[in-house]
């Protein structure tokens, strides 16, 4: 895959290298907050800070901006570690913005002796009505002039637990009538009783993510501190934060916004996600229909194709949606690489070969044309085959290059076989197709008939061989585009009911023993993977992806 030119961050950090960066400083982040799993929006931002990681050869921290202990918990931060080092990249170092509590309230308190934060007492209600619009100034609170002794004891009552819930928080002081509303003496503490996943019941008062988050990165040093671009009106706060900290002989992180990755056909939001998890329209944060990391790992995605798709759409600075075919080009293209070739059924038709009277044989198979140290397996061959369905009808026209009567196809890796006559059930169903043989036929034995061409290749099973598998076919989990575009209507509104199929199907005897997440190409069907609860007696497949192309152009 193409990876574009030098993105307009990679700029800005070689400019910065060519001006008064040394190299040794660059250092950077990626800072989720753990209240739900990655998706696929995050591994954009992933790729990008670990890959200039590597590009620079500079560290980067796995840092969880953990301040709200309501949403967040310990399960989450697991599987975030999880599913980046899955993609395939290190951090240098696992921060937490908990480890830095103390220092934050120490700062906290330096604000306020400097006249920089003070308590507020009114209700969040009515701290949000003094806010003000973008062209009407903020009112400023009653209790913004309180004395630096005052805001003190306050905070000091806040920190030990002495103030309820929802009583007084601390604001920065900064300008009411600014035309950045989050300039408007924004709340940096408030007071919230509940235990965190970390710091257990130390703290009764926990940060504001604007408050912890650049501060986070200064604590780290780190360089350049990307985001995406709704935190560009928070840059003049955070910078105005980092001045007001007293600290003048460390330089300063440099934030730069990049635009939200969107993904057609599903949300990219963990909140939304998680009522997907919540309400049961999925089974959970890795149900191969999410848009999660965790979801399209059990779906068979390699992480390959995620970076590679991360690579191809770059980063850009306006939002805009990536079509979910993107993203499935991206799969096919690197499974078509790697994925061992073999055979499944999914509604399976009987095919006796009448003139067949062995009793089986086992006959070679390459596993991936694409690798040539792929090698080859056996696969059975008997009298009675399995063949798909709908590879079958009495009549057809010219166009249709599989099985009908009077004519013949090859069946991949065997002999070549033709239809003689149907049996039907009462209701005018098929039961079973008798075909015949050409036993000279046989793929790679270099006999002239192995090399007769006839129009049509299909994939089989020998029916006496075959294992049963249950195999479970994915369509998008959103019947439109955007499903969160519309802002009158619920994302809900727009759930597709059938994007779960289940279907009882066979593959061959090779597939007994594979492993939760091998990933395979179902040859004419398309990618799968072996779900994470398969086992020995109860073989389960997941469909990663559909082969857009089958054989008929390639060979016949
Ligand atoms: P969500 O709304 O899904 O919770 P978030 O931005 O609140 O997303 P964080 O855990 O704070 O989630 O995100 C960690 C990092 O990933 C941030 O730097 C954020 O900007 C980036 N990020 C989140 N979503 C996307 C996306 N769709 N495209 C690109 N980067 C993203
Ligand atoms: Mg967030």
């Amino acid at each position: 895959m193409i990876e574009k030119g030098p993105n307009f961050l990679e700029q800005i950090i070689e400019k910065d290298l060519s001006e008064d960066y040394t190299k040794e400083e660059l250092k950077f982040r990626f800072p989720p907050e753990p209240n739900g799993h990655l998706h696929i929006g995050h591994a954009t931002s992933i790729h990008l800070n670990f890959g200039f990681g590597l590009q620079y050869k500079a560290p980067v921290n796995l840092r969880f901006d953990d301040t709200n202990p309501i949403k967040e918990e310990k399960q989450y931060v697991e599987a975030i570690k999880e599913d980046v080092q899955w993609l395939g990249y290190q951090w240098a170092e696992e921060c937490y913005a908990s480890d830095y509590f103390e220092q934050l309230y120490q700062w906290a308190i330096r604000l306020i002796k400097n006249g920089f934060a003070y308590v507020d007492s009114q209700s969040s209600a009515a701290i949000a009505q003094q806010k003000g619009t973008p062209t009407t100034p903020g009112t400023p609170s009653p209790y913004r002039d309180r004395s630096v002794q005052e805001n003190l004891t306050l905070f000091e009552a806040m920190k030990n637990g002495n103030t309820p819930e929802g009583k007084d928080v601390l604001r920065a002081k900064i300008d009411m009538s600014s035309p950045n509303l989050l300039m408007r003496d924004p709340i940096m503490y408030r007071c919230i009783h509940k235990p965190h996943h970390r710091t257990g019941s130390a703290w009764k008062i926990y940060p504001m993510y604007d408050w912890a988050h650049g501060e986070s990165d200064f604590i780290e040093g780190i360089s350049h501190s990307f985001c995406t671009l709704e935190f560009l009106p928070h840059r003049e706060l955070y910078n105005w934060f980092l001045d007001k900290l007293g600290e003048e002989d460390k330089r300063k992180p440099k934030q730069r916004e990049f635009a939200r990755r969107n993904l057609s056909h599903s949300v990219v939001s963990k909140r939304k996600l998680a009522q997907l998890v919540e309400k049961g329209v999925v089974e959970g944060w890795d149900d191969p229909r999410m848009p999660t990391i965790s979801g399209l790992r059990r779906r068979g995605y390699s992480p390959a194709s995620i970076r590679n798709f991360a690579a191809s759409i770059g980063i850009g600075k306006r939002e805009n949606i990536i079509d979910m075919s993107h993203l499935e080009f991206c799969v096919r293209d690197d499974l078509n690489k790697t994925a061992p070739r073999v055979m499944g059924i999914l509604d399976p038709l009987r095919i006796i070969i009448e003139n067949y009277d062995k009793e089986e044989e086992w006959l070679d198979a390459e596993n991936n044309p694409e690798d040539e140290n792929a090698g080859s397996r056996k696969i059975p061959f008997s009298k009675e085959i399995y063949i798909e369905r709908q590879d079958f009808k009495e009549e057809a026209g010219r166009k249709f290059f599989r099985l009908k009567l009077g004519k013949e196809v090859r069946l991949k890796n065997a002999y070549i076989i033709k239809a003689e006559r149907v049996k039907k059930d009462e209701a005018g169903n098929i039961l079973a197709v008798y075909c015949s043989y050409d036993p000279k036929s046989k793929s790679g034995s270099g006999t002239p008939e192995s090399q007769r061409k006839v129009k049509g290749t299909l994939h089989w099973l020998s029916s006496k061989h075959a294992v049963p598998a249950e195999i479970r076919l994915y369509d998008r989990l959103f019947t439109v585009e955007a499903p969160d575009a519309d802002k009158e209507k619920d994302f809900m509104e727009f759930i597709n009911p059938n994007s779960l199929q289940i279907v009882k199907g066979y593959v061959e005897p090779s597939l007994k023993n594979s492993r939760p997440l091998d990933r395979f190409q179902f040859q004419r069907v398309g990618y799968f993977c072996t779900d994470k609860d398969t086992t020995t007696e109860h073989l389960i497949f997941n469909q990663t992806v559909p082969l857009r192309d089958s054989w008929k152009k390639k060979e016949n």
